[in-house]
């Protein structure tokens, strides 16, 4: 199976557990071994408030602008990235492994600081934004769903405090009500950290579900690399949809029916954006997308 992901994985585990309040970043960094030296602003810029669950969503912009970056100081990862991603725009990320798919998004969520160059949400650069500003305007779903040991409500709240009908609300929104009320204790059943009693697809909707409920205005996705069978794709697919209506989302795409879907293909090669467009426009190019593209073809 794929593991190119592992390292997103580990990052994204990191951001649910910092969105969870459940530990300091220095203990989750000791934990996961990620160096971490992102501090607050002296003084943070705050940003228009964020809309509360129930209410209309204010999707953000991203920008990179002109952004370079490396882990080490003499190995640059990402080059001169300069893309706009506008507000309610879906936007996928392609490229072969090592591309810099997942730095992009460690830097979106500032477990990095970029080397040159800045990146903006709403035209503030987020060095100057409160994490928790950050945290709140955006959430990150990965791939294969990441459960805490503890009942199904409190994996979707994270602890935070929601009414009953907020976990609800979200849970049928995103496809996965009918299978929490079929479990023994509905809302209330113990699951497993990993999830082992649980597929890939229950997973993930679950990890939707925990999107939905903080309504926020950028969706950050690793789609999941998993054969799902026909049955839970669709369903998946479905929720998915839902979940990006109204948001600014950055997805690593994997699956084509999704990657056809959203407006705007960015095609990366060794840190480098190559391409832009959308799915057909980039066929016709027939560049490195193209190539891509029909090498999954052949392996379907
Ligand atoms: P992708 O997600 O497209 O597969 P990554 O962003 O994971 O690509 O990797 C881009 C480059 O950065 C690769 O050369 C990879 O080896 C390197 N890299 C990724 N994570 C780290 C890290 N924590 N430390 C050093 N180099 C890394």
């Amino acid at each position: 199976g794929q593991r190119l992901f592992d390292p997103l994985r580990e990052f994204a585990d990191q951001f649910t557990a910092i969105q969870a309040g459940l530990t300091s970043l220095e203990r989750v960094s000791d934990i996961l071994s990620e160096p971490i030296e992102i501090r607050d602003p002296h003084e943070p810029q705050t940003l228009p408030a964020t809309a509360r669950s129930g209410q209309t969503i204010a999707p953000g912009e991203i920008r990179f602008d002109h952004v370079t970056f490396g882990y080490k100081s003499d190995e640059m990862v990402l080059r001169d990235l300069d893309f706009t991603i506008r507000p309610g725009e879906k936007v996928a990320l392609v490229g072969p492994t090592g591309a810099g798919k997942s730095s992009i998004i460690r830097l979106l969520c500032r477990l990095y600081d970029v080397t040159k160059g800045s990146i903006q949400m709403d035209g503030v650069d987020i060095r100057e934004m409160p994490q928790a500003e950050l945290r709140r305007r955006m959430s990150v779903i990965l791939q294969d769903g990441f459960l805490f040991a503890g009942d199904v409500t409190s994996n979707i709240t994270l602890g935070e405090s929601y009414a009953k009908e907020d976990v609800r609300r979200a849970a049928e929104q995103t496809n996965v009500a009918s299978f929490i009320e079929r479990l023994p204790q509905g809302y209330d059943t113990e699951l497993r950290q990993r999830g082992t009693n649980l597929s890939g697809g229950e997973k993930q909707l679950l990890a939707f579900a925990r999107a939905a409920i903080r309504n926020p205005g950028i969706l950050v996705l690793d789609e999941a690399t998993a054969n799902l069978d026909v049955g839970t794709e669709s369903i998946i697919q479905e929720a998915l949809e839902s979940l990006l209506v109204g948001r600014t989302a950055i997805i690593i795409a994997h699956r084509l029916s999704t990657i056809r879907r959203v407006d705007r293909i960015l095609v990366l090669k060794q840190g480098q954006l190559v391409e832009s467009g959308n799915h057909q426009e980039l066929l016709e190019q027939n560049g490195l997308y193209a190539s891509l593209y029909r090498l999954q073809m052949l392996e379907a």
